[in-house]
């Protein structure tokens, strides 16, 4: 029997190596997340059988339960609402894996009254600190991100003191935890702690910043995953937590680079506070305004066209008119590209998903440094609900909170129509001075009502 679990935690960890591989790639991505699924359904049959604790027809109840809430989720929630879920999964992994450190520690030392052997004290207090750090950490991000509490960065005199002595308290109290394991104010102090320390290092965190807080903390939610498996001395819950833990990492520093932010900044916490200082009002900008009709005309008259997709396009669900606007532009023998910035939406990889669902063909999608050399060359270029990956202060200027992160050089190209609602700002809540550039026009309003009818002037012509 043993070596049957251990086999099939074996094939799960395999199943799980080759989803995330699958994952890389856009047009394999079903399937890796197929592979991992089924992976995670072996690993949790095997435990359910090892563990004995329930019957068959429990497992499979409760599977059905949870898949009927997963599947009920999945099916209501709005492509614009994933990046809040993926925090709310994270924040649930911590809370579990924080759940887990806990009921071991009080099996052992207040019901069977056993000393915890030091490896299992050490993953308890690593599961502890790690899960509690997650799970608020993530909370706030949450909130954050679905907007009931303000992108902007929440700072207070004193915060860096305040970290640096939750910190210190942090290591004391684990070695106080180590030492006197029955006594259970300590491992309680260690919650508060964590708990605590979770909150204060994501309200700093400013707007612009939130793609690496939520890939890092997807991170943490691996690595407490991994804890959690050393103290149940589960093979398949380090290999997963590990997994998570190291891919998190991996897209962490991805999305640094994107935003150009060193890790040890986000590893300290409490970056992104130029926001603060750096969200002001610039000069008020003088705008010019371009209709459908001039749209679809001008569309008509070029060679070129570069779309700058952003989270503007997942709110308006335009991609799939974006795709009729091409197939209108190639009749024309016009070559059709997509810009696509890494941070551009609300995670990563967001307008590759909306524009794969559209069936626009990935070769068409095109990286920021590719493309970023084609902008002077193009006749003309549409943005699409983007606002804070083409906002040139991030090249110019040192007040913006942005200043520096790499950005999408379609102010570049010999005429820029910008498609949005209103002058609104983006998630960086700062102006786009690009939307006053001489070749700069605005085409305003809903980005699918507009687009729509621009595509049906073309279809007239
Ligand atoms: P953005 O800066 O958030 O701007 C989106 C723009 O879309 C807004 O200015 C808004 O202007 C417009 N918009 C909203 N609804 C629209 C509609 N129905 N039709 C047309 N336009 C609409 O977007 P972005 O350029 O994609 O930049 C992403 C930002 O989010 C970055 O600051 C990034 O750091 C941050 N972020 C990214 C991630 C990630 O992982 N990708 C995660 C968290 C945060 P109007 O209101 O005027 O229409």
């Amino acid at each position: 029997m043993t070596i049957a679990i251990q086999l099939a935690y074996l094939l799960a960890s395999i199943l799980f190596i080759m989803g995330i591989k699958l994952l890389g790639k856009t047009k394999d991505a079903r399937k890796g997340n197929m592979l991992s699924a089924i992976g995670m359904l072996v690993a949790i049959v095997a435990t359910l059988i090892t563990l004995d604790i329930l019957s068959f027809v429990e497992i499979f109840s409760c599977m059905l339960i949870g898949g009927a809430i997963g599947l009920y989720y999945a099916k209501k929630v709005e492509m614009t609402q994933i990046p809040e879920m993926v925090a709310l999964f994270n924040g649930f992994g911590g809370l579990a894996s924080l759940g887990v450190a806990l009921s071991d520690h009080f099996l052992k030392t207040a019901v069977l009254a056993v000393e915890i052997d030091p490896v299992n004290s050490i993953s308890i207090i690593a599961s502890v600190l790690i899960g509690g750090v997650t799970f608020t950490g993530s909370m706030v991000a949450w909130l954050k991100l679905n907007g009931k509490v303000s992108g902007q960065p929440i700072t207070f005199k004193g915060q860096h003191v305040l970290n640096l002595a939750l910190l210190i308290s942090f290591l004391v109290i684990s070695v106080f935890t180590f030492l006197y394991q029955s006594d259970p104010m300590y491992i309680t102090i260690l919650v508060v702690v964590a708990l605590l320390v979770g909150i204060l290092i994501v309200v700093p965190i400013g707007g612009a910043d939130m793609p690496v807080v939520i890939s890092l903390l997807n991170s943490y939610s691996g690595m407490a995953a991994c804890a959690t498996g050393f103290i149940l001395n589960n093979n398949v819950l380090i290999v997963a937590g590990s997994l998570v833990g190291a891919s998190g990492l991996i897209l962490t520093q991805i999305m640094c680079k994107a935003m150009n932010r060193s890790l040890t900044n986000v590893l300290l916490g409490g970056f992104g506070q130029t926001v603060a200082s750096g969200a002001q009002d610039g000069p008020s900008i003088v705008i010019k305004e371009i209709g459908v009709e001039e749209t679809a005309m001008l569309f008509d008259s070029v060679s070129s066209v570069i779309v700058v997709p952003g989270y503007g396009m997942a709110v308006a669900q335009a991609q799939h008119v974006i795709r009729e606007l091409m197939e209108q532009c190639e009749k024309r023998g016009i070559d059709f590209k997509f810009a696509i910035h890494p941070v551009a939406g609300r995670m990563p990889g967001h307008m590759n998903v909306l524009l794969a669902e559209a069936n626009i063909s990935y070769d068409k999608l095109i990286e920021m440094e590719a493309i970023n050399d084609e902008f002077p060359n193009t006749d003309l270029v549409l943005i699409v609900g983007a606002n804070d990956v083409v906002n040139p202060a991030a090249r110019t200027n040192p007040q913006s909170p942005i200043y520096g992160m790499p950005i999408l050089n379609a102010d570049k190209a010999k005429t820029v129509i910008v498609s949005k609602r209103s002058m609104g700002k983006g998630y960086a809540g700062v102006e786009n001075e690009l939307f006053g550039y001489p070749n700069c026009l605005m085409l305003f309003g809903d980005a699918k009502q507009t687009i729509t009818k621009v595509v049906s002037e073309m279809k007239e012509m």
